[in-house]
């Protein structure tokens, strides 16, 4: 695999970027490589400016549901763009895009469309804090929420690959309104309401964590966040950032049949475009100006050439046998890489919820961020650079999942497989 491009590439990316990329999980500094500089994706596959091509397990980190360049998406945002790329005044297809997200999720009663997941958090917590008119926060260790000052505390993938335990530039009294409690811990969540009876404005959770590798919630987890925060009248939200329109249409929330106050979109609502937006029960939501006290806005909030592209993405998931093709998929990702560590003699371990997984290296479950920071991050090093040189591009962190499409075929699955058994026999082989 020659890379010489990209690593020229990286050199003056270097000189005028910080750390040669705009978003730290970008960097491959966690696998001690340098990045590739990507030039095209179509489908499962994307090509970096060397030439070579790989088989895509990012997914942009989850908005390419649907696969890169999808005909339909790309007819979408041309057709959108030739009519003008942004008006800053209402459109139409912001209030249908409104109007799919609201029939998609149970609990989304009004939603606002914003241009980031961190904004969409941002958000939310502004509102759980007027709702309530109180100002803790309690988030989950490892679980990642963007990358708002209240919210980078104990915040999983990006921060713990640079081993930092939280940000610096965030003013202390700030950080100390957000406690950080063990995931899939409800004991600990109802100790916390004890210890400040009152104060919690609200709780926020990925559902299915997904920042810290894929940790899925132990059976009853999320009904007993939901009875806490209803009977301290706390304002419950799922960060559905990844979850929504991926674990299921209508999100982990439809698997789980827990209802959110407050829920955040975005990767897949955004279609592979900077989209993003923040939903749920009217009385909360309808607190934003210009109806309410709680200022927010966007100059590109509900972009045109983003909304045609989400609906566009939509569309397609609505279509039978989407999420069922989704799940064949992964399920037979899960199986073979299994099989594959099995042949090899590699402990690992996979969690794995609907189209993300990921592999740890560990030979006990996976169920919190402890539990993740136990596995091996050495042989994930190698791992991660074995696929790479047979052509599969996966995350290049041990804090994140892996992302199946629908353009993903049998094939490529196929093919991951037989590269994984590779990299897990090198490992085994090669002990340096
Ligand atoms: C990616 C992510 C965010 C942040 O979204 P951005 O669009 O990157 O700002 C927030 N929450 C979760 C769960 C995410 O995975």
């Amino acid at each position: 695999m020659n890379t010489k491009r990209s690593k020229e590439m990286y050199e003056r990316a270097c000189r005028v970027i910080p750390g040669g990329v705009n978003s730290p999980v970008r960097s491959f500094r966690g696998v001690g490589l340098t990045p590739l500089f990507i030039e095209r994706a179509s489908g499962a596959h994307i090509g970096d400016i060397d030439g070579n091509e790989y088989i895509d397990y990012v997914g942009s980190w989850g908005p390419m549901i649907v696969g890169h360049a999808h005909p339909a998406v790309v007819e979408a945002v041309c057709r959108a763009a030739e009519k003008g790329t942004s008006f800053g005044a209402a459109t139409e297809n912001e209030v249908r895009l409104a109007e799919a997200v609201t029939s998609a999720f149970e609990s989304i009663e009004k939603v606002r469309l914003v241009s980031s997941g961190t904004e969409a958090v941002m958000t939310a917590v502004r509102l759980a804090r007027a709702f309530t008119g109180r100002d803790l926060l309690v988030k989950m260790d490892g679980c990642y929420h963007g990358h708002s000052d209240s919210m980078l505390v104990q915040a999983g993938s990006g921060i713990a690959e640079l081993g930092l335990p939280a940000s610096a530039g965030v003013p202390s009294d700030l950080a100390q309104k957000t406690i950080s409690i063990p995931y899939n811990n409800s004991e600990a969540l109802q100790k916390v309401f004890e210890k400040y009876p009152n104060q919690i404005a609200g709780v926020i959770v990925e559902p299915i964590a997904a920042n810290m590798g894929v940790v899925p919630p132990k059976e009853g987890y999320l009904q007993a966040v939901r009875q806490l925060c209803t009977e301290h009248r706390s304002v419950l939200i799922f960060d559905e950032v990844i979850t929504g329109f991926r674990a299921a249409y209508g999100g982990a929330q439809s698997l789980f049949r827990v209802s959110a106050d407050l829920t955040c979109l975005g990767k897949i609502v955004g279609g592979g475009l900077p989209c993003a937006a923040v939903g749920g029960r009217k009385e909360i939501v309808d607190l934003l100006a210009p109806l309410g006290p709680v200022y927010q806005a966007g100059t590109l909030s509900g972009n045109p050439l983003a909304t045609a592209a989400s609906l566009a993405v939509l569309e397609i998931l609505r279509k039978p046998g989407v999420y069922e093709r989704l799940e064949a998929l992964s399920d037979r990702l899960e199986k073979g890489l299994q099989e594959a560590a099995q042949k090899s003699g590699t402990a690992i371990q996979i969690n794995r919820a609907g189209s993300i997984l990921s592999v740890f290296f560990t030979d006990k479950p996976v169920n919190n961020f402890e539990d993740v920071q136990r596995c091996s991050g050495r042989l994930f090093k190698r791992f991660f650079g074995s696929m790479l040189k047979q052509g599969i591009y996966l995350a290049p962190s041990a804090y994140e999942a892996w992302f199946v499409s629908l353009a993903h075929t049998e094939r490529d699955i196929d093919r991951t497989v037989q590269a994984a058994y590779n990299a897990f026999t090198d490992l085994n082989t090669n002990e340096t």
